[in-house]
């Protein structure tokens, strides 16, 4: 059976056990060391977040790597951001970080980063599980040792890459919802010596995630909304419990969803870095209005954050990032950088609030349907919907899907990986014209 899944291997306890993290970090060690670039060391970097199974699933995986000789560089908690920057610092071959993101405390997962920054696909992951597992000679086991400074260090080059002296100035009140995850670790700490005034909800590690679900969706966040509001805070900030996707809530209280947070990263970058956008083809239009007005241009990718970053590494670009808030800053690393963003965010607001750089990011309304099909039933569903898109001239991309771009709207066809439904997702100006974007494109796949 496969274990590797589109990022990375994800289960409860009983799945994803002790027994099989071993197995598996030690065919990851020989496959990360054997693809390495060359003249980097046998190290590899390993972080966890704060989940209850996390300190047994990282006690496995530093053993399994070490028995087939890699050298073992444990962060203990850190954030996914954290963890991935510290690749190319510490010159190591990858990184395995134990976390299951924003799923619920049960769940656990580990993931693979190359010496690139690069998440390891599924494709790659399906290499990995084929590799026969040679263990080291009992002088050949490599060390396991704790480095504590991740943290810090990566606090220090985010400062680098602000205007720290107008942060300081400005002095910008920021709500900090650090929902019990990993940007606890070091959020506060670099909020407070960016210069900015901060209030902290959530901001202590317990991997029962007690606060809130680790989700930042909107219903999930509702007491940092009530706190930036009460506390006539400049802007809030919530977290998923590995740190890497944020959501933003403006000085009104307003949630901002991932796909405007990652809008308003690319206007930010833009200004002073201009280059191409990498995103998927999940991603608002949004993102390409905001990057045309700079004179800029998107690149799309398959939905998933190993397409992203194999694009990234593949071409140089100024940003990258997932519609769920996940922005990568490759100036920094190849990692969703949750961190960054909420950085660039206290920079921003010393320009204007929150609410008036919202005002740039063109709106759209989505409306999103499934329809019911087995494995045939989908593969006829897609063949219509490209036929159509072929026959009709449209302008469309085949990546993940069939996604369609017109001139104030798109939508995209794309069937499920797991289950029995064809989703479609639709875009427009009006909430009206995604209904019946939605409604067409629907009828077109039924056929
Ligand atoms: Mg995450």
């Amino acid at each position: 059976m496969a274990y590797f899944g589109t990022n990375g291997v994800r289960g409860r306890f009983n799945e994803l056990t002790p027994e099989l993290a071993q197995r598996l970090a030690q065919q990851i060690g020989i496959y990360l060391k054997k693809s390495g670039a060359k003249g980097k060391s046998g190290k590899i970097i390993l972080a966890r977040d704060c989940r209850l199974t996390g300190e047994v699933l990282s006690s496995s995986v530093a053993a399994g790597l070490a028995s087939v000789g890699c050298d073992v560089v444990d962060l203990g908690v850190a954030s996914s951001p954290t963890a991935e920057f510290m690749i190319k610092k510490l010159g190591a071959c990858g990184c395995v970080m134990i976390t299951a993101s924003h799923n619920p405390p049960e769940w656990n997962a580990i993931k693979v980063v190359d010496s690139n920054g690069v998440a390891v696909s599924r494709e790659r992951g399906g290499e990995i599980e084929k590799t026969g597992i040679k263990l080291a000679p009992w002088d050949g086991i490599g060390k396991i040792t704790r480095y504590e400074l991740a943290g810090r260090e990566h606090m220090d080059v985010i400062k680098s890459l602000v205007d720290v002296e107008g942060i300081r100035k400005r002095r910008p009140k920021i709500v900090l919802d650090c929902g019990n995850g990993t940007a606890s670790v070091i959020a506060p700490g670099l909020f407070k010596e960016l210069g900015c005034e901060i209030i902290s909800l959530n901001a202590h590690l317990d991997g029962r995630f007690p606060g809130r679900p680790s989700e930042p969706s909107e219903a999930n966040v509702k007491e940092l909304l009530i706190a930036v509001r009460t506390m006539k805070a400049d802007a809030g900030i919530a977290w998923d419990a590995d740190g890497d996707r944020v959501i933003f809530v403006d000085e009104k209280g307003g949630y901002v969803i991932g796909d405007r947070v990652f809008a308003l990263s690319v206007l930010w970058r833009l200004v002073s870095c201009k280059g191409d956008v990498v995103t998927t083809v999940a991603t608002s239009k949004a993102v390409e209005d905001v990057a045309a007005k700079n004179g800029c241009k998107v690149r799309y990718t398959a939905i998933g954050a190993p397409a992203l970053c194999e694009e990234m590494a593949r071409k140089p670009a100024a940003i990258g990032g997932e519609e769920v808030g996940g922005v990568i800053w490759p100036q920094l690393s190849m990692a969703k950088d949750g961190l960054m963003t909420g950085a660039m965010l206290a920079q921003a607001l010393c320009e204007k609030p929150l609410s008036a750089w919202l005002k740039d990011i063109p709106l759209y309304y989505n409306v999103k349907l499934k329809i019911e099909a087995d494995a045939k039933g989908r593969k006829e569903i897609m063949s219509r919907v490209l036929a159509f898109a072929k026959k009709s001239k449209l302008d469309y991309i085949t990546l993940d899907g069939v996604r369609v771009n017109m001139k104030d709207a798109w939508v995209i066809v794309r069937p499920s990986g797991t289950e029995d439904y064809v989703r479609v997702f639709a875009e427009a100006r009006s909430e009206g014209d995604a209904k019946k974007l939605a409604s067409e494109y629907e009828k077109v796949a039924r056929g």
